[in-house]
């Protein structure tokens, strides 16, 4: 198993808020040297590491002494401008300590879901790397509102990872891989060392518990494991609680190991692989889903529902007739055209449009097939 970290070019390495930020003393500045130790290890042996570091919201929190009470959006919105400077501080003072310079890139939801600021973000961060400046990433809460934002640094580290072409996620979380169960609440549930594919059985094992300070619980790991692993980005999750917790997973410490694609996702269809929130759900009938698999695009006469309010160029998902998402495409027509035409003949579309449009409702060339099966490994 590819598990040591040597054998990795480019790494993003997630921080969890509950590893960082001490509710009442503050930032853990020796954990955080333990983890700056192990960049640094990381990046003399030749490997570019990216830091996607939580943390702004918690220790603005400490700083501000909002105690424990729930905050309103604006409150959090300030408690994460007061933390991120302070947390930004911290890492570049720990990466300087180390002879590392350090960039602070803070991304909106847009900077990774509309492609032009995608491709922007991208240019900007591969231009850090190449200076040998860390990014040191978060999401920009101070401006990010309830309704467009990441919400969860899991997911963001994936479309991160991903977009830089990392082939290594590491989730540094508060629990030390994936259980059969969440073993706080099942004593019985068994570790699993190595997850292949993430299957609906995998994804039930997840439960919803997420600890005090993080946002993200086994859900959004997995989700975002799906991301990684789509575009051919391994992922590890292991306790990021310990000192030197890199070095502790080549170590051999406990870790789950998610397996890349062997026939990973490529460029642009990375960017839509990935794709938080599709702005609809299109249900295609059993036929579709065979050519859907072989490779073809996705035709009108096989599309069964359309759910949704999208425009042409949107994301949408492409559900199986049993409801499980299968692919997920740039859709040609707006959410009422794709209501009208859903279901007829390509030869009947024009008549009912009253013009000559594009064949395909997604096009090959815009979709990306979820991963096919492959077998899965528990430890007892
Ligand atoms: N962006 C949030 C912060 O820095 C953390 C989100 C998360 O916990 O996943 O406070």
């Amino acid at each position: 198993m590819t598990q040591s970290l040597q054998n990795y070019r480019r790494i993003t390495v997630k921080i969890g808020s509950a590893l960082l930020v001490d509710r009442s003393t503050g930032l853990k500045r020796e954990w955080l040297a333990s983890l700056v130790d192990d960049v640094e290890a990381l990046t003399s042996a030749g490997a570019d590491v990216l830091v996607v570091s939580s943390g702004a919201i918690a220790l603005g929190r400490t700083i501000l002494g909002l105690g424990k009470r729930a905050l309103k959006l604006e409150e959090s919105q300030a408690a994460a401008a007061v933390g991120q400077i302070a947390l930004a501080g911290a890492w570049s003072d720990e990466l300087g300590r180390k002879g590392l310079k350090s960039g602070q890139v803070l991304v909106t939801l847009g900077d990774t879901e509309e492609r032009r600021r995608y491709l922007n973000a991208r240019a900007t961060i591969s231009t850090l790397l190449k200076m040998r400046a860390v990014p040191v990433i978060n999401e920009n809460d101070t401006v990010a509102t309830t309704e467009i934002r990441y919400g969860d640094n899991d997911r963001l580290a994936a479309r991160v990872a991903t977009m830089m072409g990392a082939d290594l996620l590491v989730l540094l979380s508060d629990i030390d891989g994936l259980y059969t169960a969440p073993p706080a609440l099942d004593p019985s549930a068994a570790f699993i060392p190595v997850v292949d594919r993430i299957t609906p059985e995998i994804e039930a094992m997840a439960g919803g518990a997420a600890s005090e300070l993080s946002r993200g619980g086994m859900r959004t790991k997995l989700d975002a494991g799906k991301i990684a692993t789509t575009a051919g980005t391994a992922m590890v999750i292991t306790l990021g609680s310990r000192l030197n917790p890199l070095s502790a997973i080549d170590r051999g410490e406990r870790a789950t190991f998610f397996r890349p694609s062997a026939s990973p996702v490529k460029g642009y269809k990375t960017w839509i692989a990935g794709q938080l929130e599709p702005a609809g759900r299109l249900v295609v009938d059993a036929g579709a889903v065979g050519a859907l698999l072989s490779g073809k695009s996705l035709l009108p006469a096989g599309v069964k529902q359309v759910a949704g309010s999208f425009s042409r160029g949107d994301t949408v998902a492409i559900l199986g007739p049993e409801g499980r998402e299968i692919a997920r495409g740039l859709v040609a027509y707006d959410a009422a055209d794709a209501v009208r035409i859903a279901g007829l003949k390509t030869a009947e579309i024009a008549t009912v449009l009253g013009y000559e449009a594009r064949s395909a409702m997604v096009h090959r060339d815009d979709l990306v097939v979820s991963r096919p099966a492959e077998p899965m490994r528990v430890e007892g």
